[in-house]
């Protein structure tokens, strides 16, 4: 059973609309650790049994080069890392850092957008394009991306390109099993879940999945998970904090994920 390394990476810098994925981590904390709820998991797994999650806190000052090192640190110890973002920018120099360790990779990408584009707005870091960066350099072997309901011409050339597998919202099945052979990595943008579940979020788009769906997906989900990313979650955006509370419950169950075997 692999233990997690939890990492805060207060980053925003490549958010294209509006900033605040920065403040994240500390919100996500406090809901994951407060006595509202214990600290079991669907599973049956006490979370807070020690070594269980090694909590690093927060990336001081982070940047592409900072996040990669500290993943790579995380990973030499043998540890699973789960960061909690900041933009989804951040998923590219995560991935960098686990292709060294996995040369047999699978994404399975939650989103309501693709994050595919090639350039958008001449920053080739957007939170828009991390997807494009990771498949141009070969970081993982499949990439599979739910909950889309935004694509456009020009994203479905690039996912054509890259072989992504794209399951949109409109032919979503919720009795859907996901399965891979190659060890899987979970990048959770929170705008995937309908803002009507998680509003938190800079590019709200209705029709989404629901928290109990997600839920389903990767608690259903076959094969081996040895990290994940939550990210996109704006706490400006939250003002009834419902947003970090299914933040801190989709670590939870990822977490579980990750520890079950
Ligand atoms: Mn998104
Ligand atoms: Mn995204």
């Amino acid at each position: 059973m692999k233990k997690i390394a939890l990492i805060g990476i207060p980053f925003d810098e490549n958010s294209s609309y509006m900033r605040g994925t920065a403040l994240a981590p500390p919100f996500i904390r406090e809901a994951f650790y407060t006595d509202a709820s214990n600290s079991y998991t669907e599973s049956g797994i006490d979370l807070s049994k020690e070594g269980l999650i090694n909590d690093r806190g927060d990336m001081i000052a982070p940047g592409f080069e900072r996040i990669e090192s500290s993943i790579a640190a995380a990973l030499e110890e043998g540890l699973a890392p789960l960061s909690l973002g900041g933009d989804h920018s951040i998923t590219y120099p995560i991935l960098r850092a686990f292709r060294r360790f996995y040369p047999q990779l699978a994404i399975l990408h939650f989103d309501a957008h693709p994050d595919l584009y090639h350039d958008f707005q001449s920053n080739p870091h957007s939170h828009a394009s991390p997807f494009a960066r990771i498949m141009e350099n070969r970081l993982a072997s499949r990439l599979v991306q739910i909950g889309i309901r935004t694509i456009n011409a020009h994203q479905w050339e690039q996912a054509k390109q890259f072989g992504v597998e794209v399951i949109q919202m409109k032919e979503f099945q919720p009795t859907r099993i996901f399965e891979f052979q190659q060890p899987v990595y979970v990048s959770f943008d929170m705008d995937a879940l309908d803002p009507a579940f998680a509003p938190g979020v800079a590019h709200r788009e209705a029709g989404g999945l629901s928290t109990r769906e997600v839920l389903q997906i990767i608690q259903s989900l076959r094969g081996k998970v040895v990290g994940a990313d939550i990210v996109e979650f704006n706490p400006k955006m939250d003002s009834s904090g419902i947003t970090a509370a299914t933040c801190a419950k989709l670590l939870k169950e990822i977490a579980s994920k990750i520890l079950e075997e």
